[in-house]
């Protein structure tokens, strides 16, 4: 790493985990006939379908491209309404733009950040089309309620599964669940392609749309009419080039080999930090849910007791007020020691984008505009071992230790 700070080095909130492995399986690729949309796609996407346990995975150039291509496929138009929630990445919003429909913000629940179903039903007009569930952090939301939902609705349900590739639901693997679900592999996700995406799903026809829409809108690639001996195409739709390459893919199967791993060292950091804030009543922690297995992308915490109506001491509500007014400073404090948090997300409905252009503002979600001012996220990558995260542990208390005194008059 290079930033050092002292003698510890700069703890980054995520990065990739790369091995001899994923490098040689790189550097085949180079020597070989296809550098794009070859043999490695292929084996990419029936990994990553074996995976989410379904028919199909299409891999696409990035996780917003997957989105982009999910609404696509869906025909999302200009009368349509897609429900997403307003603590997420702005991807998961914009993808409802891209093809000419509106965003409506849901909240979330307040101690998990996952989309709060209430909230999706209150927001349900004769326009609603969908909903992007995104498992924030790693959480598979509620799908009971949420398929509940869409059934009665008549909705279609999209997972905005980028956090939680190698998660499951009460049995159920992550990319199984709602009709679509994509995927990021950004270096700070699951498993990395450097940048890459896919969508998964089960539908025969859906699929068929998402390979068309990542290449041009033409029914045939490169590498069929190769071997067709052929030179006729048709493109049937206005597409775009969303395709990932041979090169990325092969880097993804050899990281998807690791993913268990990957996610079970995750889960055992994400133990140690549990158990820590168990004890430290100033940092909550979000809740999970029965039946889940998180994927962990992301640790988050909430500074200040979690304060629920009605629950916890007076003492506990003003030391939570008193720390969520700090966030930004506890978050200077902790960059300072080399430990680098993160905010995971402004609210996409406070962005200047939105504000303008769909006129939301404060007040929409006020449950996710409360959570975003106490949040941070605290380092959590597989490579990481319990030392870093007891030295995140120490640095955050210090740095609270520090914030209160400030405060006190
Ligand atoms: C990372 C991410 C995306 C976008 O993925 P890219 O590969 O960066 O385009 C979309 N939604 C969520 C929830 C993400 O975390």
């Amino acid at each position: 790493m290079s930033r050092e700070t002292g003698d510890a080095p700069f703890l980054p909130y995520g990065r990739q985990t790369l091995d001899d492995e994923d490098l040689a399986a790189v550097r085949e690729v180079l020597g070989s006939d296809w550098l794009t949309t070859g043999p490695k796609v292929d084996a990419f996407e029936e990994a990553l379908a074996e995976i989410a346990g379904t028919r199909h995975a299409v891999a696409v150039s990035n996780g917003t491209a997957a989105l982009h291509a999910a609404m696509f496929a869906l025909d999302i138009g200009p009368a349509d309404e897609v429900i997403v929630p307003a603590i997420t990445f702005a991807a998961s919003a914009n993808c409802v733009i891209y093809q000419g429909g509106r965003p409506v913000f849901a909240d979330v629940e307040a101690d998990s950040l996952l989309i709060d179903p209430a909230d999706v039903e209150r927001k349900i007009t004769p326009a609603t089309r969908a909903i992007v569930a995104v498992d924030y952090a790693g959480q598979p939301c509620d799908y009971d309620r949420l398929e509940a939902l869409a059934e009665t609705h008549g909705l279609d349900l999209v997972c905005d599964a980028c956090h939680a590739l190698g998660g499951g639901y009460h049995g159920r693997s992550v990319g199984s669940l709602g009709r679509l679900s994509t995927f990021s592999f950004h270096p700070v996700k699951p498993v990395t392609t450097a940048e890459g995406g896919a969508i998964t799903t089960d539908d025969d026809a859906l699929a068929q749309r998402l390979r068309i829409f990542r290449n041009h809108g033409i029914t045939t690639d490169h590498r069929q009419r190769a071997e067709q001996g052929a030179w006729f195409y048709e493109m049937v739709e206005l597409g775009y080039n969303y395709r990932l390459s041979d090169l990325h893919c092969a880097l993804g199967l050899s990281q998807l080999r690791k993913l268990r791993q990957f996610t079970e060292r995750r889960q055992a950091l994400a133990r140690r930090y549990d158990e820590a804030f168990a004890e430290r009543p100033r940092v909550g922690t979000l809740r999970v849910a029965d039946g889940i297995e998180h994927a962990y992308h992301l640790y988050v915490v909430k500074l200040g007791r979690q304060i629920r109506s009605g629950g916890g001491s007076h003492d506990d509500r003003m030391v939570g007020y008193a720390l969520a007014a700090r966030r930004n400073e506890i978050f200077s404090r902790l960059r300072d020691a080399g430990i680098g948090v993160n905010v995971h997300y402004v609210p996409v409905h406070l962005h200047p984008y939105y504000r303008e252009h769909l006129g939301t503002g404060p007040g929409l979600c006020p449950v996710a505009e409360a959570a975003y001012e106490r949040i941070l996220s605290l380092p959590m990558f597989p490579s990481m071992d319990d030392a870093d995260v007891d030295r995140v542990v120490e640095a955050l208390d210090q740095a609270i230790d520090r914030s209160l005194a400030e405060d006190t008059p």
